[in-house]
């Protein structure tokens, strides 16, 4: 699944690809989108700016319009030069715009949705996401507030996969980074110190940043390690679905006692 990383990505290819250029074709394959005279709408504008936010990703067009756009569990932006064959099937194509040299293509992405730039601002879902993990400047006591507001119950994994905590986080780092700071993902909020849901966090944002800008590197701890030993203490990891959506977690449970 795309996490926050994947986005802000995105989002730079996507931005390189299309601000400032003329489009020469906007297209939206999907019969969902049959009737919603996107290309008409859009024609002739230009793309201002393309940002991310937390999971979610806007183009930004002239004239208060914006495709907003949620990859969920398996969509994916494509930026290729004209001519270059596409990583995955025209037929799983959702939007397609074209420049002189580029083609942007969102394949398997079921939220799309056209709006104005003043709604984006508006929206009961995106007015409700936490602060983004890949912020410039994270917003730490904004975020222990949303903490302390939350059930008092839930575990730390199930509440950081909860973008109105924190926006961007998705199962791999969610797993990746209570490994790091040392935290099992199923203590309790309400046994959880600040201090130590913010070390969470202090350890994915670098990462998470890196990863964004492409430097892929480093190893994976935990996530999808089940029955391997640690990389640190050899213990067998643990894997074990969490939270309303059992969401696999993975930890070491020596490690993250
Ligand atoms: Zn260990």
């Amino acid at each position: 699944m795309p996490e926050g990383d994947t986005i802000l990505s995105a989002a730079r290819r996507v931005g390189a690809a299309l601000v400032g250029m003329p489009i020469v074709t906007i297209e939206t394959p999907q019969p969902r989108h049959a009737l919603d005279r996107w290309p008409e709408r859009l024609g002739g504008r230009a793309v201002c700016a393309v940002d991310a936010r937390g999971k979610h990703l806007f183009i930004r067009f002239e004239g208060d319009l914006t495709l907003h756009s949620h990859l969920r569990m398996t969509g994916l932006w494509g930026v290729y030069r004209r001519g270059e064959r596409w990583r995955r099937s025209p037929r799983r194509a959702w939007l397609v715009i074209r420049t002189e040299q580029h083609e942007v293509v969102e394949f398997d992405g079921p939220v799309l949705e056209l709006m104005t730039d003043s709604r984006t601002r508006f929206d009961r879902r995106l007015a409700a996401l936490g602060p983004d993990v890949l912020a410039a400047e994270f917003d730490e006591r904004r975020f222990i507030e949303l903490l302390r507001a939350d059930d008092p119950s839930r575990g730390i994994g199930d509440v950081l996969l909860d973008q109105r905590n924190v926006a961007g986080i998705g199962n791999m780092w969610k797993a990746e980074g209570c490994f790091l700071a040392a935290i099992d993902p199923w203590r309790r909020l309400r046994d959880l110190a600040d201090a130590e849901a913010l070390a969470i966090v202090r350890e994915l944002r670098p990462l998470m940043q890196a990863s964004a800008e492409g430097r892929r590197g480093g190893r994976r701890w935990v996530h999808e390690r089940a029955g391997r030993p640690c990389l640190r203490c050899q213990t067998p990891i643990r894997a074990r679905g969490q939270g309303d959506d059992n969401r696999t977690t993975y930890w070491c449970p020596s490690c993250q006692g």
